[in-house]
């Protein structure tokens, strides 16, 4: 879709109260009233126990229906919820891409033992046993969905690696052996081999565990009438299962069934890399351009705003970046814990959504807030989709080129009359710039669609125009 806009609808500390399926449809409306056009939900299936975010998976055909883990509901809401909620989200053609775990499952229902090696957990490619007899919680039964849907049992024989040896109590990585068994090749090389990531770790090139998945990306896509998945922690999952899983779903559903995949690496040639390896049959989150943001708001005047958006995917790949502030990952108090300053958030989301590479993703943590409290970005996100709507169409003519004061323009398209722009941001003292937004425009008034800067801005007979920007903000100037 034409400038579309993706909404992340959950942050790390949501209540358990299962009240977000409700919550979400309930505000379906607003959100294509501000431009949102796809919703990216989380893991929608039971987990380990029911305040888990979803990450801790138990059972994926369990969307919040059967009496598993003490819980019907998951932490969100139940699976009539979840269905009422994506009917309205379609009803306001907003698309709906579902969280997909498919790396790990959680504890079992019951312990089961085989044989195993200890490995380094910083170089796991490096034993540091002889084989053993571990004892992991790697049998599952699922007797509360009794079958429905699925009558697929796991062993520990699906899995490469487990997390937990319940004979000893003891934490490790401990790889799997037997007929086959190995740490799949096509994961990232970060310790070594980054197959295992934690819980138990599924064995992708198993034929059975692929048939299964296959089976339930089918049939979650159908039974939801998803438009798409976020693919959750690729860089620990083969890349070969990758590309046939979302070959096999798009079967089924259309090539345009939407997938981007969380690679999390700020290397661009990591990323690069893996992009050629599964034939970019899947987006990436740009997380090169999340590290640069977040550089540039921890470094303030220290920062040269000239590389910020220098290495990022969504420059090396205009179409294959899904640009972010934060996510639920890099908010205070996450594993990933990167988060950009409050202070450059209205930049950081003047960038994403006002340049033309990239689809950008908005966080729910960014609009609404975290634990409970209103977030103070809400106004300019606002704002900022408006002019996305409105004004971000044409060519972007950079001008990164200079160490506190950069921006861009965007010439503006026949389809959308009036529209381009021109964005500024500071992260030093206050500043200017002479910008050009096309001869063709000479004489227009322009003026900050922000309200940081209250002069008007004449474009001069070559189409330039001096557009100011306050120290430590943005502005974006359009036709008045
Ligand atoms: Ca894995």
């Amino acid at each position: 879709m034409k400038n579309g806009v993706m909404m992340q609808y959950f942050e790390w500390n949501l209540p358990n109260d299962g009240n977000l399926w409700k919550k979400l449809k309930d505000d379906a409306k607003h959100l294509h009233e501000i431009g949102i056009t796809a919703v990216w939900i989380p893991p929608a299936y039971k987990a380990d126990e029911q305040q888990d975010e979803g990450y801790a998976t138990y059972d994926l055909f369990d969307l919040g229906e059967f009496d598993q883990q003490n819980t019907v509901r998951t932490k969100y809401g139940t699976k009539a919820e979840l269905k009422q909620m994506i009917d309205e989200l379609h009803k306001y053609q907003i698309s709906v891409y579902l969280d997909a775990v498919m790396n790990h499952k959680a504890e079992g229902d019951y312990t089961e033992r085989f044989m195993v090696k200890e490995v380094d957990p910083k170089e796991r490619t490096k034993d540091i046993s002889d084989e053993f007899e571990i004892q992991a919680w790697t049998g599952y039964l699922f007797r509360g969905r009794n079958n429905k849907y699925s009558d697929f049992k796991w062993h520990w024989y699906h899995f490469s690696g487990v997390g937990f040896d319940d004979a000893k109590k003891r934490s490790g990585v401990f790889k799997v052996m037997g007929e086959n068994k190995n740490w799949s090749e096509g994961v990232d090389k970060e310790n070594g081999n980054y197959d295992f990531l934690l819980c138990n770790d599924l064995d992708l090139n198993h034929p059975e565990v692929i048939n299964e998945l296959n089976r339930w990306g089918v049939w979650v896509s159908k039974e939801l009438d998803l438009d798409g998945m976020r693919l959750d922690a690729i860089k620990h999952m083969d890349d070969k299962f990758i590309s046939q899983f979302l070959k096999h779903v798009r079967a089924d559903r259309g090539e345009d069934f939407y997938a981007v995949g969380e690679y999390w690496n700020g290397d661009i040639e990591t990323l690069d890399n893996y992009l050629e390896s599964v034939g970019s049959c899947v987006d990436l989150f740009d997380v090169p351009l999340h590290y640069n943001m977040y550089e540039a708001s921890r470094k303030g005047k220290e920062y040269d705003m000239q590389n910020l958006i220098k290495n990022s995917l969504s420059v090396a790949h205009a179409e294959l970046g899904v640009t972010f502030v934060d996510n639920h990952d890099s908010q205070l108090g996450s594993s990933l814990e990167s988060e950009v300053e409050e202070w450059f958030k209205p930049s950081a989301y003047g960038l994403i959504l006002l340049m033309k590479n990239g689809y950008p993703c908005i966080f729910y943590g960014d609009y609404y807030g975290v634990h409970g409290e209103e977030s103070p970005h809400r106004e300019i996100i606002d704002t900022l989709l408006q002019a996305r709507h409105k004004y971000a169409y044409g060519d972007q003519v950079d001008y990164f080129d200079h160490v506190a004061t950069v921006g861009f323009v965007r010439t503006g398209d026949k389809d959308h009359p009036g529209s381009g722009l021109a964005l500024l941001i500071s992260n030093g003292e206050d500043g200017n710039k002479m910008m050009n937004v096309g001869a063709a425009r000479k004489g227009e008034v322009w003026y900050d669609l922000t309200g940081n800067i209250k002069d008007k801005v004449v474009i001069d007979e070559d189409g330039d125009g001096n557009f100011l920007v306050e120290g430590g903000k943005l502005s974006v100037w359009v036709k008045e």
